[in-house]
């Protein structure tokens, strides 16, 4: 499962017994014939690593996908943006920023014929 927000902070504190129950509600709650609790389950705490502390760009409240748009544009014809923030549809994936870098680099292609 993929968590943000609140629930991602509780993760990052709580024990992996209780992560386990709050992902057996949550398929409790959708599906029939859930499997018991698994052997082990591994949880990553992103929010916790000193490292990393969770942080990646996302689309806030209000969010206009003009100002994704802004920033896919070519600057003097030369200069492309990429990466995970360039991307509308998969913000804050690895995917959203690979996808990005290869739009990037068709616009800069494009923009040498
Ligand atoms: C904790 C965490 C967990 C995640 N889990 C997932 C997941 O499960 N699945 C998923 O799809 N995505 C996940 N993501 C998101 C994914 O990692 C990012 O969306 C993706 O790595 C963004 O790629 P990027 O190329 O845009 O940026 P980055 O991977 O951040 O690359 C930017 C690069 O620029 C370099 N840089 C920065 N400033 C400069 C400078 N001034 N000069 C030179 N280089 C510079 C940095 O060192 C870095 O190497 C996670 C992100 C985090 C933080």
């Amino acid at each position: 499962m993929l968590l943000g927000g609140a629930p991602s902070e509780y993760i990052d504190h709580a024990t992996d017994s209780d992560v386990w129950h709050l992902i057996y509600d949550s398929l409790n709650a959708n599906f029939t014939d859930i499997l018991t609790q698994p052997k082990h389950i591994l949880v990553t705490r992103w929010g916790a690593d000193p490292f990393s502390r969770g942080s990646f760009s996302f689309p806030q409240p209000h969010h206009q996908v003009k100002w994704v748009q802004a920033l896919q544009q070519l600057i003097d014809h030369r200069l492309g943006f990429a990466g995970e923030h360039c991307n509308a549809q998969y913000a804050g994936t690895v995917h959203g920023a690979y996808l990005s870098g290869i739009e990037a680099a068709q616009n800069i292609l494009a923009s040498l014929d």
